[in-house]
């Protein structure tokens, strides 16, 4: 099928793990939702820019501004990735979890945050000092947008908002925070649907895009959500940079996210002592410090051989090794693959699942040991989530990790498999065969 390409080069490929049962074998990494590996690509432009590198917006010599060329070249790459708009604004931070940190501290003081419980811990908890209401989890996609349309209206109606309206003032700021693929499920929730619902209150919405992005194509202006963010370590860069992008507005009436130089445009002393700063209003604004170079090049790097790759090729590809790994899974009674929306719900290459009669920590260390296949168990930094589809209480504090199932007692934690645009077919029949 010439729409579907073969796998992308990525370091790590031929390195040999050594097995329980003698010899050894070629690792097989289906973890790509914690941490994809680089892409060789990236690794190579990389390499050849690292002789060359220098200090970025604070030097007059070549190589800085050389640098400083490549760095705001990333920025612009980047925002071509999303389909930015005009007057987006894309900042560079060090994860997703930093992006939707930053984003938290920005939010206007009365601002009202809906956030659904089955987020990631990155999307569920930055915003402590907001008002937050924590939405149910839905079992469709159409419930997910109702759940939105009742919580947006029953502020509209609220007694506070009528009061404000009443007085001829608006009734507030709110924000939605949504993922675009779930870590757990890889199920994909109605972003567009969502992000019209809320802009149809007067709501804004950031789309946690850390699990979609390196899986589907996201164009910040087709789905018409306010802000996106991702992580670059699940985008086939190395580990330590991120994004946030989209609107300006309440990035730039807030106070830096980060204090320091390269954020403020002016400082002076006061006559009383004091200090008197002058911010920027660019990206720059929450970029303070000498910022994570090659990591902003590898994230940009990493944007342009998806798309030079052909994205849609990509996609085609690895929606056949879901149709793979989910019909592999079904020939195993035994296996419960565990989903949000149900078995039809498109997916990205995330597959969560129980074994019963197994604890789920040693069926992972078992895929190591005996298989060099290295996926993840636990809970996946969605607590609520994985305990609501395993059917255990949401509102249970127990701990992450890896907890004593039985034989024949329900599991605690689950199995995650995911993978991705360098994954060969290879990785895939072994990771079936040993589940088998
Ligand atoms: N959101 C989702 C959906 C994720 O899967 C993750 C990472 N597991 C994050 C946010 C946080 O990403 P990071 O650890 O890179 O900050």
């Amino acid at each position: 099928d010439r729409s579907i390409c073969s796998p992308l080069p990525v370091l790590g490929k031929d390195v040999t793990v050594p097995l329980v049962t003698g010899g050894e074998v070629t690792y097989a990494a289906l973890d790509y939702a914690a941490s994809a590996p680089a892409l060789q690509r990236v690794w190579d432009d990389v390499a050849a820019y690292a002789p060359y590198y220098g200090s970025v917006h604070r030097g007059a010599g070549y190589l800085s501004q050389l640098s400083t060329d490549l760095f705001e070249n990333s920025r612009k790459a980047v925002a071509e990735f999303l389909g930015c708009r005009a007057g987006d604004q894309v900042i560079f931070t060090r994860s997703t979890t930093d992006s939707l940190n930053l984003l938290a501290a920005a939010v206007p003081a009365d601002c009202q945050v809906f956030v659904y419980e089955t987020e990631h811990h990155a999307s569920l908890l930055p915003w402590r000092d907001a008002r937050v209401t924590y939405l149910n989890a839905p079992r469709t996609p159409a419930q997910a947008v109702e759940t939105l349309e009742r919580a947006l209206a029953g502020r509209d109606s609220s007694p506070s908002s009528q009061l404000r309206s009443s007085r001829g003032g608006p009734i507030g700021p709110a924000l939605v925070c949504v993922t675009g693929a779930s870590n757990v499920t890889g199920e994909l929730w109605p972003v567009k649907e969502l992000a019209a619902v809320a802009h149809a209150h007067g709501a804004r919405i950031v789309l946690d895009a850390a699990q979609l992005a390196p899986h589907h194509p996201v164009d910040i202006d087709e789905l018409d959500v306010d802000w996106v963010a991702f992580s670059g370590h699940k985008l086939y860069a190395p580990f330590g940079s991120g994004v946030l992008a989209g609107r300006s507005d309440w990035l730039q009436d807030a106070e830096p996210y980060l204090a320091g130089g390269g954020a403020s445009r002016k400082v002076a002393r006061r006559a009383d002592g004091g200090v008197d700063v002058e911010w920027h209003s660019t990206a720059a604004r929450h970029e303070a410090g000498s910022p994570n170079v090659i990591g902003v090049y590898s994230i940009a790097s990493a944007c342009k051989a998806l798309t030079e790759a052909g994205f849609d090729r990509l996609v085609a590809r690895e929606q056949q090794l879901v149709t793979r790994v989910r019909e592999g899974l079904a020939e195993v009674p035994q296996v419960k693959v565990l989903s949000l929306f149900g078995d039809d719900a498109p997916r990205v290459g995330v597959i969560s699942f129980v074994v019963e009669g197994w604890n789920s920590s040693h069926f992972a260390a078992a895929l190591s040991a005996e298989y060099g296949i290295g996926v993840r168990d636990g809970l996946f930094c969605a607590h609520p989530l994985v305990r609501t589809l395993l059917g255990s209480d949401p509102q249970d504090p127990g701990e992450c990790g890896a907890p004593e199932a039985e034989p024949g007692e329900r599991s605690l934690n689950a199995i995650r498999v995911s993978f991705g645009a360098g994954t060969p077919d290879e990785h895939i029949e072994r990771f079936v065969r040993a589940v088998k």
